[in-house]
């Protein structure tokens, strides 16, 4: 490899809005035949909104202030949804978050439980009668939380993120260069595969726990598979250290940012597929 020609090809990239940390990367890019992409932020906006909600009022507001303790995304859209009907939000006494799961507070001496159902199933919360419910959300591609306070169910809060225009042309062009693309997310099965449907993956790798995440690229890679990983998450930064190519979302967070070995301005995806073919035109190139 000439270094010459991989300055060209990085800068190339570069006026793309693809930065490469280092000319190996290229090289790498050129040598995949895997990519994972994370669910959350990277194939959706990341910018969920409330769409169902089955509780009434004052389950909201303990919902809400609940809530107010997560930094979590879908926090974020069941306090703005709150916010937007007026809910005045009740001092909290502690939180937990449990990672992968939901949320834990206490508020006015009530037990608040936010979350999926490994979360209530923990807690010994009887949810048997939601499932036909959770189902249904789940189908439409939307992620269904139950409520419980004291343990006793309480409702469901269901929060849908729109995915990104161009989601399903990037991975249509990424496929076309002959690449297996994989979804990687924490949310339930259903949800994922739903979601997989409308964008065109090959298939979906779901429920899985944040420290999971690179367990899962090391899997792909004993079987001898080039992975790169792409994500935008605190969550993603092991599996995008780990991964041959780490990719990160220009949008996303410092600590993935620093992870990746290449980011990608503004979260545009059709800048993957354009970042390999450019490493195939290079390292052609050389050769
Ligand atoms: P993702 O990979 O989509 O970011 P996470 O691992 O962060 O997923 O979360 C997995 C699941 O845990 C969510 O789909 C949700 O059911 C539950 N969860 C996580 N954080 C919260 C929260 N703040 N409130 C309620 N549920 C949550
Ligand atoms: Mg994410």
């Amino acid at each position: 490899a000439t270094p010459t020609s991989i300055m060209v090809g990085t800068g190339k990239a570069a006026e793309n809005g693809i930065l490469f940390k280092g000319g190996e990367h290229l090289e790498q890019t050129h040598q995949l035949n895997t990519i994972v992409l994370d669910k959350t932020g990277t194939i959706t906006k990341g910018k969920p909104e409330v769409t169902d909600f089955t509780g009434d009022n004052e389950i909201l507001r303990l919902l809400a202030s609940a809530e107010k303790g997560s930094e979590h995304p879908l926090a974020e859209a069941i306090v703005a949804y709150a916010t937007e009907q007026d809910i005045n939000l009740l001092e909290v006494t502690s939180f937990d978050a449990i990672p992968g799961q939901g949320i834990k507070a206490i508020i006015q001496n009530k037990e608040i439980l936010v979350g999926n159902r490994k979360l209530l199933d923990g807690y010994n919360v009887d949810i048997n009668g939601e499932e036909g419910s959770l189902s249904e959300y789940e189908a439409e591609g939307k992620t269904a939380m139950m409520i419980a306070i004291d343990q006793r169910f309480e409702g469901i809060v269901a929060v849908a993120d729109t995915i990104k225009e161009t989601a399903a042309e990037a991975i249509k062009l990424i496929q076309d260069e002959g690449l297996e693309v994989i979804m990687l997310t924490g949310d339930n099965t259903r949800t994922a595969k739903a979601i997989a449907r409308q964008v065109g993956v090959d298939s979906v790798i779901a429920e899985v726990l944040p420290e999971e995440k690179a367990e899962k690229i090391k899997e792909l890679q004993s079987q001898r598979k080039k992975v790169a990983m792409v994500g935008d998450g605190v969550n993603d930064a092991p599996a995008l250290a780990i991964a041959d190519i780490g990719i990160a979302i220009g949008t996303g967070t410092e600590v993935a940012i620093e992870a990746a070995d290449v980011t990608i301005l503004g979260g545009e995806l059709l800048l993957i597929p354009k970042a390999i073919k450019i490493s195939h035109a290079t390292i052609k190139n050389i050769k």
